[in-house]
């Protein structure tokens, strides 16, 4: 197989934009005709195609009847890290294929569909304009208009939107002094910003904004944010406990009343092969799970347990799981509890441990106490200076700002440094990641036939017999939940015999689940865990009479755990 394309040639030092994106998903796919397939699953409201790139050995069976995992990234706006991951991930499936046996092998039994952008028109945007996106007003979507149109939000509305005031590229801070502000400058380095505390009584004080002007502004002096302008959030809009729009901000006026979302859906809905899903976000370095969720049975909870330790040793995040849903519309949720398909969300990224400030879940989350905030903006400020030559920082400098007069703008680029990583690490982020699917995708079941064969019991009398085992980790209904809500259908083994063949025992298909080899460890029945027998082992066996010779075919069709099927030669002759 020759490669166009080399290790230092698929470059990790800038984020890929649309056409970039598409140009390398083309030239791979067209590289490795016999292992990717790109397709597109639908188009963005401004007409992007959704890029799938669909990975598995073609010869050793159409990507269908194989087990699949799902993996998709930016489907927030400005999370365009997740892209970079779902590349180095489809890339480095196909060029490794050739000589590494254990990606070999798991392309020969697994599929991988894997949707690098989902928020095509939202990553595009993000990546062509100053906005951050996420902000502080909370715009989740990239440039799609909602809830208030275009219109109704520059005519009807009031108060401050980010925009790059002074045309630098990028939108920070402004800070303006006010003797009642909330605001002060650290005394230990004069770029950074604190709140003001009750014993603060003197100095000089400052209120600090988003950068940005001030939607209809007629002179007020208490300025408030105006209505975010992109607040659709794709991550709020699928059908997995949907909220409409008070209660969950972004949702969308329906459930997948976006051609993105539904788009998915679909592809998800017409693919029962697919028994994992992985959706990267950004940011904070953990793993959001299920392993405490109570509305899924015990066994699944421990399914997700096992998910997170891999996730843990894989890349040293550590994984979260929260106990009770709320109203969510969450990709996770849809997959895992309205499809039963273990879903989870890993935020890829994560400044604050990079300059040693322990860990997402040990810093209890996003927020982060005032008082460690000083000590947290040095260690930035620090680490800018020896990492990134201080370029992730605008210092404060003046401006005469239309509206407000003289202020100064200044503080953190967050867009490709907080929120994806700088360029500079982008590399080294991307491969803490992106073997944690590989590693997912060893545990999918794999039915494999262990014996077939006929014996001649009586007078023109033949016992079949199909031995069946299930080689994988998991189970051929994955979670448990899929069998409560009936969303995996059973296992069929089926028998096909040759004209003037007559089965007289037995059914012509008979459907099965079989257990995995970690049943032991799922399992919620103490008395299972000691119960020695073989639950992933299953003997089939039916009684034919025939005078002639002929074929009898054996097929065993699995929604998730494979397609197999073999050929019995009866030779009543000889036999
Ligand atoms: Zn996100």
């Amino acid at each position: 197989m020759a490669c166009w394309i080399t290790l230092s040639e698929l470059k990790f030092d800038h984020y890929y934009s649309f056409d970039k994106l598409t140009e390398t998903l083309q030239k791979l796919a067209s590289e490795y005709p016999s292992l990717a397939k790109l397709r597109s699953i639908g188009k963005s409201v401004q007409g992007r195609e959704l890029w799938l790139m669909e990975i598995t050995n073609f010869e050793t069976g159409a990507p269908k009847t194989k087990p699949a995992v799902w993996i998709d990234g930016n489907t927030h706006a400005g999370e365009v890290m997740g892209s970079m991951v779902c590349l180095k991930n489809i890339w480095h499936l196909l060029i490794k294929y050739g000589d590494d046996p254990n990606i070999a092998e798991l392309l020969d039994y697994t599929t991988f569909y894997i949707l690098p952008r989902l928020d095509a028109d939202g990553g595009e945007f993000v990546i062509n304009t100053p906005y951050y996106v996420l902000g502080a007003d909370n715009e989740t979507g990239g440039g799609r208009w909602y809830p208030l149109s275009r219109e109704e939000w520059s005519s009807t509305e009031r108060g401050l939107f980010m925009e790059d005031v002074d045309g630098d590229g990028v939108i920070v801070q402004m800070r303006i002094p006010d003797p009642i502000g909330e605001w002060k400058v650290s005394d230990k380095d004069a770029r950074i910003m604190l709140r003001r505390t009750p014993e603060d009584q003197l100095g000089d004080f400052y209120r600090v904004y988003p950068e940005g002007f001030i939607l209809n502004f007629k002179g007020e002096k208490e300025i408030k944010m105006a209505p975010a302008r992109w607040a659709l959030n794709f991550n709020r809009n699928w059908p997995g406990e949907w909220a409409k729009e008070e209660v969950s901000r972004g949702s969308g006026s329906y459930p997948l009343s976006e051609p993105e979302t539904r788009s998915v859906a679909d592809f998800i809905v017409s693919h029962p092969n697919i028994c994992l899903a992985l959706t990267y976000h950004t940011h904070g370095g953990v793993l959001f799970s299920y392993s405490e969720d109570d509305q899924i049975p015990v066994q699944d909870r421990k399914l997700f347990k096992i998910i997170e330790s891999i996730f843990e040793d894989q890349t040293g995040y550590p994984s979260r799981s929260m106990g009770k849903r709320g109203p969510s519309g969450s990709f996770s949720t849809y997959m895992t509890v309205h499809r039963a398909i273990p879903c989870n969300t890993i935020e890829i990224w994560d400044l604050l441990s990079e300059i040693g400030m322990k860990d997402w879940v040990k810093r209890e989350g996003f927020t982060f106490s005032a008082k460690r905030r000083e000590e947290q903006e040095l260690k930035l400020i620090a680490w800018n200076e020896k990492e990134l030559n201080g370029e992730a920082f605008v210092d404060w400098h003046e401006i005469d700002h239309p509206q407000l007069g003289k202020l100064e703008i200044g503080g953190w680029k967050k867009k490709f440094v907080l929120r994806n990583p700088p360029v500079k690490f982008m590399e080294r982020e991307v491969n803490k990641i992106m073997f944690f699917p590989f590693r997912l995708a060893r545990l999918l079941p794999r039915l494999i036939i262990k014996e077939a064969s006929s014996t001649k019991i009586g007078e023109h009398v033949y016992k079949v017999n199909l031995i069946l085992e299930n080689v994988g980790a998991l189970p051929t209904y994955i979670m448990k939940h899929a069998l409560d809500i009936g969303s995996t259908k059973p296992a069929i083994a089926s028998i096909k015999l040759a004209h003037g063949m007559k089965l007289i025992s037995g059914d012509n298909f008979i459907k099965f689940h079989l257990e995995g080899y970690l049943n032991k460890d799922l399992t919620e029945q103490r008395r299972e865990r000691l119960n020695n027998c073989d639950k992933n082992k299953v003997t089939f066996s039916w009684l034919v009479r025939t005078e002639k010779s002929g074929k009898i075919k054996l097929k065993v069709q699995s929604q998730k755990a494979g397609c197999i099927k073999t050929v019995l030669n009866l030779s009543p002759d000889i036999s």
